[in-house]
C-alpha cells in the first residue's frame, strides 16, 4: 500500500504528458510532498540541455549526428507546498555562489545589453515620428515607421534571448522536497503544442495533477497530434511545390531566353 509520509515515498506515479504553455499548467493546492494542505508556492526549477538541429529546430533529444551545438535551458515552475515542506526546503537549500550572478549578468548583458541600445533607438526615433506626425510628412512617416518597427522587433528578441540564454545561471540544485515533483523539458516535435511529461514521487497526487489538467493530457496519437502531423506534411509539400515552382521557373527562362 503506497505510503504518503514524505520520508517513505510511494513508488513513483507513471509520467503524465501534458500539453500547454507553463502559465496554463495547474498544480492542485495539496503538497506534492505529504498531500498537507498547500499554500506555499516554490520554485522547482530544472536545467536542460537543448540540441539545435540541422533544421534551425531545437530540441532535447540527443543521439542524431544532425543534431550540432547544446546549450543550457531552464524550465520553473511555482508550485504550492506545505508550511512545514517549505520549511524543510528552506533549511536544505544551497545559496549560489558569487560567480554564477556574474555568469548570469554577464550573458544576459551580452544578449540584452544590444537588445536595450535598438530600444533606446526606437525612443530616439519615436520623437522623429511624432514630429512628421504633427507636421503631416506620411511618407516620411511611413518609412520611419517601419525602421522603428524592425528595432523594436530585434531589441525585444535580443532581451528575450538574453532571459532564455542566462536564467539557466540562477537554477539552485533540487532539495529533498522538490524532488517530490520531476518534469521533462518541451518534448513537442514540428507544429505539437509545447507539452511535457510530468513525473510525481506521490501516486495520489499524480493523480490529482492529472485531474486538474484533465483538459490538457497529451496524447502522442490524439487528435492534436495528427492535426500537427498533417500540419507538417503540408508545409513540406508546399515548400517543395515553391522549390519546384522557381526551378521550372529558372529553367523556362534559360530556354526562352538563352
Ligand atoms: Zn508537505
Amino acid at each position: 500500500m503506497p505510503s504518503h509520509s514524505p520520508n517513505v515515498p510511494s513508488e513513483t506515479a507513471a509520467p503524465i504528458r501534458v500539453s500547454g504553455w507553463d502559465w496554463q499548467i495547474r498544480f492542485p493546492t495539496v503538497c506534492p510532498r505529504c498531500l498537507q494542505a498547500a499554500h506555499t508556492p516554490l520554485t522547482v526549477a530544472k536545467t536542460f540541455l537543448r540540441f539545435t538541429n540541422v533544421d534551425g529546430t531545437s530540441s532535447s533529444e540527443s543521439g542524431s549526428n544532425r543534431q550540432i551545438p547544446r546549450y543550457p535551458y531552464a524550465a520553473s515552475f511555482r508550485i504550492p507546498f506545505c508550511q512545514a515542506c517549505a520549511s524543510v526546503h528552506a533549511a536544505e537549500t544551497q545559496h549560489l555562489a558569487f560567480s554564477s550572478y556574474f555568469k548570469f549578468a554577464w550573458v544576459l548583458l551580452t544578449y540584452a545589453g544590444p537588445g536595450l541600445v535598438a530600444l533606446a533607438c526606437v525612443q530616439l526615433f519615436g520623437k522623429g515620428a511624432l514630429g512628421l506626425l504633427l507636421r503631416g510628412e506620411w511618407l516620411g512617416l511611413a518609412l520611419l515607421s517601419g525602421v522603428i518597427l524592425f528595432f523594436l522587433s530585434i531589441g525585444l528578441w535580443l532581451v528575450r534571448a538574453g532571459w532564455i540564454a542566462s536564467r539557466h545561471c540562477l537554477v539552485l540544485p533540487q532539495t529533498s522536497v522538490t524532488k517530490a515533483v520531476d518534469f521533462t523539458d518541451d518534448l513537442s516535435t514540428g507544429f505539437e503544442p509545447v507539452w511535457r511529461e510530468f513525473v510525481f514521487r506521490n501516486a495520489r497526487y499524480a493523480h490529482l495533477f492529472a485531474e486538474a489538467n484533465r483538459h490538457r493530457i497529451w496524447q502522442t496519437d490524439g487528435p492534436q497530434a495528427q492535426r500537427a502531423a498533417w500540419l507538417g506534411k503540408l508545409l513540406r509539400l508546399v515548400l517543395l511545390g515553391m522549390v519546384l515552382l522557381v526551378a521550372g521557373g529558372c529553367l523556362w527562362a534559360w530556354l526562352r531566353f538563352r
